[in-house]
């Protein structure tokens, strides 16, 4: 059986050092005499969607915990684009703020691309405005932000492999901007031999069977079965896709990834559950990047996770 990959310790370990730097940030200082110390997290939801009211107080909880200062802003769905885009241009000016993230999905009248686009780079700590796509597409990593979910699903297949990847097959699996290319990305960037799958590709699992490390990031409830899998392979499930669970009674749910688990387990050498995977690296990466853009803007060299 496959080493299981606990998602949820990692991200405890990255959440505690987070607060360790924190801490060390307020005591020491920045370069910068004049300038915020203590880092901030802006959190802007538009709506009334619960699963992102979920996540957006999970956000701000986790912030306070690593001693940021987080501020959020819950705006009603009615909402217009332009008081939106003042709202980011409030925080962009704001030196106490290092990071402004914008919970997606955006309400239908709201340009999303837009709102994106006017939030300053160096405090897109969601790493999806153009600047960010481009350094992390041109290899700058070191000022670059990198989405959250493949940054911790990075980390994650670190933990197995190390650092340096070389002469690894890496296979991933979906083209999504803020999944599958930024992962086929830093996959590269840490020399994998990549290829990047998505819903027109020709024999998946054969493609899939030659993949050392196989990233899944489709939506589609465990797609990916035990005989796509490598023997020995690094399968990391970024799916989240909720499913009937009649078993626990009627009317109840329950969260499976885009790979057969159980299937994929036996041939693996290592693998992450869904749930307790790749999710909880989520918010972990984003309190990552929040220190990181705090470090920066103070004129220090930011850590590394
Ligand atoms: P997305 O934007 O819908 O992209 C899905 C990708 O999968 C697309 O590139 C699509 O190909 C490809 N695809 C669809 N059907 C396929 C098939 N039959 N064979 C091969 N490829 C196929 O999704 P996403 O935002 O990247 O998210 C993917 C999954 O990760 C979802 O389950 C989502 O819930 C989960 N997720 C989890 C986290 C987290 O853990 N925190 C964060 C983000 C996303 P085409 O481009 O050809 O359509």
């Amino acid at each position: 059986m496959a080493e299981l990959i606990d998602g949820k310790s990692v991200a405890e370990d990255v959440v505690r050092r987070v607060k360790a730097l924190t801490a060390e940030l307020a005591e020491k200082g920045g370069r910068q005499p004049g300038l915020a110390v203590v880092p901030g997290l802006a959190v802007v939801i538009v709506g009334e969607d619960p699963a992102s009211q979920v996540y957006v107080a999970s956000k701000s909880r986790t912030a306070k915990e690593c001693g940021f200062h987080s501020v959020q802003h819950t705006l009603p769905a009615e909402t217009s684009e332009p008081d939106l885009l003042k709202i980011i241009g409030q925080l962009n000016a704001d030196p106490a703020i290092n990071g402004i993230l914008v919970q997606l999905p955006l309400p239908g009248h709201i340009d999303s691309g837009k709102i994106i686009q006017t939030i300053a780079p160096e405090k897109d700590v969601d790493g999806f405005h153009f600047i960010n796509v481009g350094k992390l597409g041109t290899g700058e990593l070191e000022t670059a932000f990198v989405p959250c979910t493949p940054a911790g699903s990075m980390l994650l297949i670190e933990r197995v492999r190390g650092k340096d990847l070389s002469g690894l097959n890496a296979v991933v699996v979906g083209r999504s901007n803020i999944v599958g290319k930024p992962m086929a990305n830093l996959l590269l960037a840490a020399n994998c031999t990549v290829t990047i799958a998505h819903s027109r590709t020709r024999d998946l699992p054969a493609l899939a069977r030659t993949a050392d490390i196989l990233v899944a990031a489709v939506g589609r409830s465990e797609m990916v079965r035990g005989d796509w899998v490598k023997p020995g392979a690094t399968v990391i499930d970024v799916g989240i896709n909720r499913v009937a669970a009649p078993e626990k009674g009627e009317g109840k749910t329950r969260l499976v990834g885009d790979v057969a688990f159980a299937e994929a387990a036996k041939a693996a050498g290592a693998i992450t559950p869904v749930p307790g995977g790749v999710g909880p690296m989520t918010i972990a990466m984003l309190m990552a990047n929040t220190l990181a853009s705090a470090y920066l803007a103070a004129g220090l060299k930011r850590p590394s996770f």
